[in-house]
């Protein structure tokens, strides 16, 4: 499964971007920098986006894509999975013909440039398969387990925490990483766990929950704001599992 990361920041300053992975060079995983870092050419190739969420750090470029999709005339209509209830945020507060256009609807003689597609709890998208997890954050959220035959990749999404995921996880045979949220600083646990995040202490107690201790742990959706001070309190863990990651790197597992 080859991963490229668009961007795995919990928000957006020069240098840090909103969360988009994608995977195989057919599926995005997020929407929050998909046209401020995929050319028009890569874009065209998206056949699917699964979505964790509908805050606008996970889907704020699901207008701009559609706008430059639309406007350059050709292109497939590319599949939006995600659960009924999360499709529906979308649909009612951004794709509303307010906001912005509806492109989940044919305009000027073109097919609509979405489908809104519900899972359920498994999905099949070309060699990949797909499980959908809910997890615990303000709203109505959900992680992702992605497998292929070489192995599983874990995605928690936004998440405080939870206890459904890493079931799974526990379940799944060679989870070969797994991206875990780490949004704030443990100096402001109280504010990660009102807003369902984690820090990096309550990152150490989910991964008390998780069996096979050799899962590397690539922690993303970390608040610009507080980037360096977070960075600090994982350096001072000490805990080789633990990797930071960066936007503009690409993952083979
Ligand atoms: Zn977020
Ligand atoms: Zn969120």
């Amino acid at each position: 499964m080859k991963i490229r990361v668009l961007g795995c920041n919990g928000g957006s300053l020069p240098g840090y971007f909103p969360v988009s992975f994608f995977m195989n060079d057919h599926l995005i995983l997020d929407a929050g920098s998909i046209t401020s870092y995929l050319s028009l050419k890569d874009q065209h190739k998206i056949r699917e986006i699964l979505i964790t969420h509908g805050h606008l750090d996970h889907i704020k470029d699901l207008c701009f894509l559609a706008d430059n999709l639309f406007l350059a005339g050709s292109y497939r209509t590319i599949s939006i999975y995600s659960s009924e209830a999360i499709l529906l945020d979308i649909k009612k507060n951004i794709l509303n013909g307010i906001v912005w256009p509806d492109m989940t609807k044919s305009s000027f003689q073109q097919p609509p440039v979405y489908s809104l597609r519900s899972i359920k709890k498994t999905l099949s998208l070309d060699r990949l398969s797909v499980e959908a997890i809910p997890v615990t954050h303000s709203h109505a959220a959900l992680g992702y387990i992605l497998s292929d035959k070489k192995g599983a990749v874990v995605f928690s999404g936004d998440t405080g925490a939870t206890d459904e995921l890493w079931k799974k996880v526990n379940d799944t045979k060679n989870v070969k990483a797994i991206f875990l949220e780490c949004s704030f600083p443990s100096s402001l646990s109280d504010i990660a766990w009102k807003t369902r995040h984690l820090s990096p202490s309550s990152v150490i107690r989910e991964l008390q929950k998780i069996k096979n201790t050799k899962i590397p742990i690539y922690l993303y959706h970390l608040k610009p704001v507080y980037f360096g001070k977070i960075q600090s309190e994982i350096k001072k863990l000490g805990n080789s599992r633990l990797h930071i990651l960066k936007s503009g790197s690409t993952l083979n597992f």
